[in-house]
């Protein structure tokens, strides 16, 4: 399958697909509103309030309108405006201009929609107009062949954003569970904000880096972690394609320290939405120069190397956020302002779609030696 072309502003094609992106996103928003105890998230919950989230959604469909308008008088092909149009008006039936938050009874599990239409709102609002403008590959459509299996992932991993919770604390809990460390915690939350932040950075991306550089090396480990790499197409929502067992493991490793050093509620919600944002930004299709600061934290240059599908390179660039980690420990790779040639897996036959790639490393003889990429690289 060939990739779409890359949509040009001034076609009227932009403007149809955000309006219909954002009435879906209003559809799912009503949905969340009419069953906020199975749909939204409590931890979430707590940190918007109902008058913010009716005005986004006011706001989602007028917006959806007003674009499906431009569309309309833009584009030759009237067919994204008119699929707006009739999403917005569901939506409006649906009691879109008039939903009101209520109170909600807990309850033990509940999907996090909220969290996967916010959270999907507000990286496309960040990295669609970055991707658009100063793109790295600007031959690359948004829809190329495996958008849609990047999206599924995307979801999921929002959709069950409880569970996912509660399974990376798990290990900690076990293993350092009996250890009384508050008085750690008390020195660590009596340091200034910049270096207690610094410090959950650092030690968050030593265990990431240790466990990533397991998943590189180890045979039957990289069959689950290479569903992450096999993407060609790195942009925004590609960073989204990681197997369960992958995001459980790296996960509950990276959430060790955080346990252990006990960081303040600032300083660990600071974390999350740094996490959250610049992990998107490392696969971001973007060129944008961070100048010095690309020595600093890591950049979509630094990690687009590390998904080089030159077997050269394997095996370079395991931090996601500092790099002198890899510098560390002898994995560094940043040349100039070079970029890879390209990106992903070089075998052909790697299963695409969610369902293949999510049963695909069960389905391997765990002691046959498979081929495992990593082992060709001189590390
Ligand atoms: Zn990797
Ligand atoms: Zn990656």
């Amino acid at each position: 399958m060939e990739s779409n072309p890359r949509l040009k502003v001034g076609e009227g094609k932009i403007s149809g697909y955000i309006a219909i992106f954002l009435s879906i996103l209003s559809l799912l928003g009503i949905l969340c509103f009419k069953f906020p105890e199975v749909l939204t998230t409590a931890d979430l919950r707590a940190v918007y309030t109902t008058e913010l989230v009716e005005k986004l959604l006011l706001f989602a469909i007028l917006a959806s309108f007003v674009f499906s308008l431009v569309s309309f008088l833009l584009s030759r092909n009237k067919k994204y405006a008119l699929i707006a149009l009739v999403l917005c008006t569901f939506a409006i039936v649906l009691g879109g201009f008039e939903v009101q938050g209520r109170s909600v009874e807990k309850v033990n599990w509940s999907l996090g929609l909220d969290w996967l239409v916010l959270d999907l709102f507000l990286m496309a609002l960040i990295f669609v107009p970055i991707e658009l403008v100063f793109p790295k590959n600007d031959k690359q459509s948004k829809f190329h062949p495996e958008w849609r299996t990047d999206l599924i992932y995307f979801a999921i991993s929002h959709l069950f954003i409880q569970l996912f919770g509660v399974m990376t604390k798990r290990p900690a809990e076990a293993f350092f569970g009996w250890m009384n460390l508050d008085g750690l915690s008390q020195w660590v939350q009596n340091l200034p904000f910049v270096l207690e932040l610094f410090l959950a950075l650092f030690l968050t991306d030593i265990f990431q880096y240790w466990a990533h550089r397991i998943f590189h090396s180890h045979n039957y480990l990289w069959r689950f972690h290479a569903v992450h790499h096999s993407t060609q197409h790195m942009d925004w929502l590609a960073g989204s394609r990681t197997h369960f067992i992958d995001i459980f493991f790296t996960r509950s490793m990276s959430f060790i320290p955080l346990y252990i050093m006990g960081f303040s509620t600032l300083t660990f919600n600071v974390y999350v939405v740094f996490i959250a944002i610049h992990a998107v930004l490392i696969h971001a299709n973007t060129r944008i120069k961070f100048g010095f600061l690309k020595y600093l934290i890591t950049t979509p240059q630094y990690h687009h190397w590390h998904h080089c599908e030159d077997p050269k390179y394997y095996g370079k660039n395991f931090a996601v956020v500092f790099p002198f980690i890899d510098y560390i420990f002898g994995t560094y790779h940043l040349p100039g302002d070079v970029w890879p040639e390209g990106t992903g897996l070089r075998e052909s036959s790697f299963p695409k779609g969610f369902i293949k790639q999510l049963f695909y490393p069960f389905r391997v003889n765990p002691f046959k030696s498979e081929i495992n990429p990593n082992e060709k690289s001189d590390r």
